[in-house]
């Protein structure tokens, strides 16, 4: 395994479990998205308009009520996850009456959203008690948050508690027989099959195998407060209309975000990004303004040209990749990783994958076109 962020670490876990000898190899690179992801849940707000793309988000949101007792089970159930409801808001009743509707619409297929109530200004008031009092809402009792940071680690243990081993380091790969090897200082890696979650890092991994892997970085920055003397536990996850959003966490935290920037890898907190996000935080829920700024987070998110990508690249035996989870990695992620461990192991995967074939969606490289076919 090369890279455990959600997605790596999730993969790591469900081979593990399955009694797969698993290696994972992860730098802990600053801007790894993973470390700096919000922790929204509540996909069925999407305005996502490709059928397969949501599937796979509500999916992922569905698997959690799987994954949280399997990793309770074996003592890890410190993952921040909580189903704190979500509030739609807005001052405007027609754009409220848009989203109920979508939401009514979606609702037969996709029934973990929960029920769907429309709430006066002061009822949404008295759920997040900081908005502004010109706010009505829509309220979906099934959306919910997860702290990517202990999610990810809590997999790491998992995936050790059955028996995989984790090493500090950065990997690079290299073809040798047409076959992928994975070199970690110098050594080179045993491996039956290489699994590549690296990332935004991933395209400069599959660069010397001759591989063009169309993944971007989209920078976010993202904000956490402390509200001193507040329960924040319970409170909603909220949105606006503006694409920002505001979530709690126990421990008076509130965190508001994000920036989504095309920066490159720069990883740096920015005047303009803070600013961006306090001030659209801030119009919402001016409650705000008094909370202590304790930390301020920057990841990069990894972008492709469409949906998620999981499984074999052609021409490349040996190599499963994922990526592309974008702005939804953290619901998609836990699932996409189940999906990575059964194709891994052979087995029939939980969802079909064909929608998101990894091997589908890159044209083979120049350099394996001939060996592909089977051509000598
Ligand atoms: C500000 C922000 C807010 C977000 N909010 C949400 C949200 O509310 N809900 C949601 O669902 N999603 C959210 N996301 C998206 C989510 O965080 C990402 O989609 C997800 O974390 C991607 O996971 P990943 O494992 O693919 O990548 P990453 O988490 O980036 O992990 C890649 C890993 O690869 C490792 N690596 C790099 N190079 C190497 C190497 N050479 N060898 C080995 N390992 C290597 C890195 O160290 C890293 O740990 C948000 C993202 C950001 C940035």
């Amino acid at each position: 395994m090369v890279g455990a962020g959600v997605l790596g670490a999730s993969a790591a876990y469900h081979l593990a479990r399955a009694g797969a000898q698993v290696s994972v190899i992860d730098p802990q690179m600053e801007g790894r998205a993973t470390a700096a992801g919000a922790g929204i849940i509540c996909p069925w707000v999407s305005g996502a308009d490709d059928a397969a793309f949501y599937q796979l988000y509500t999916a992922g949101a569905r698997y959690y009520a799987d994954l949280v007792p399997a990793l309770a089970a074996i003592g890890e159930d410190d993952l921040g996850f909580r189903r704190t409801g979500a509030l739609v808001v807005s001052a405007n009743a027609a754009e409220l009456a848009f989203i109920e509707n979508l939401l009514g619409e979606r609702q037969a297929a996709t029934p973990e959203m929960g029920t769907v109530n429309r709430l006066t200004p002061p009822q949404a008031r008295a759920l997040f008690p900081p908005l502004h009092a010109k706010l009505g809402a829509v309220h979906i009792a099934g959306g919910a948050r997860v702290d990517g940071r202990r999610l990810a680690a809590a997999l790491l243990r998992g995936a050790q508690h059955h028996g995989a081993t984790v090493h500090d380091g950065a990997a690079t790969l290299r073809l040798s027989g047409g076959q992928v090897q994975v070199v970690l200082t110098g050594e080179h890696l045993e491996a039956d099959q290489v699994i590549l979650t690296a990332g935004v890092w991933a395209p400069d991994l599959l660069r010397p195998l001759g591989i063009d892997l169309p993944i971007q970085p989209a920078r976010g920055q993202i904000v956490h407060l402390r509200l001193s003397g507040q329960d924040t536990r319970d409170w909603p996850v909220v949105f606006p209309l503006s694409g920002h959003y505001l979530l709690a966490f126990d421990d008076q935290r509130v965190v508001v975000g994000a920036t989504r920037e095309d920066a490159g890898f720069a990883c740096q907190v920015t005047a303009a990004g803070l600013a961006e996000v306090l001030t659209q935080a801030l119009a919402v829920a001016p409650g705000l303004a008094s909370a202590e700024v304790i930390e301020t987070r920057v990841g990069l998110r990894p972008v492709g040209p469409g949906r998620p990508l999981l499984g074999a690249l052609a021409g490349v035996p040996g190599l499963l990749i994922g990526n592309g989870l974008g702005a939804a990695g953290l619901t998609i992620g836990p699932l996409a990783g189940r999906l990575l461990a059964d194709l891994a192991l052979g087995h029939a995967p939980v969802l079909d994958v064909a929608p998101y074939d990894a091997a589908t969606a890159l044209p083979l490289p120049p350099s394996r076109q001939r060996s592909a076919r089977g051509g000598g």
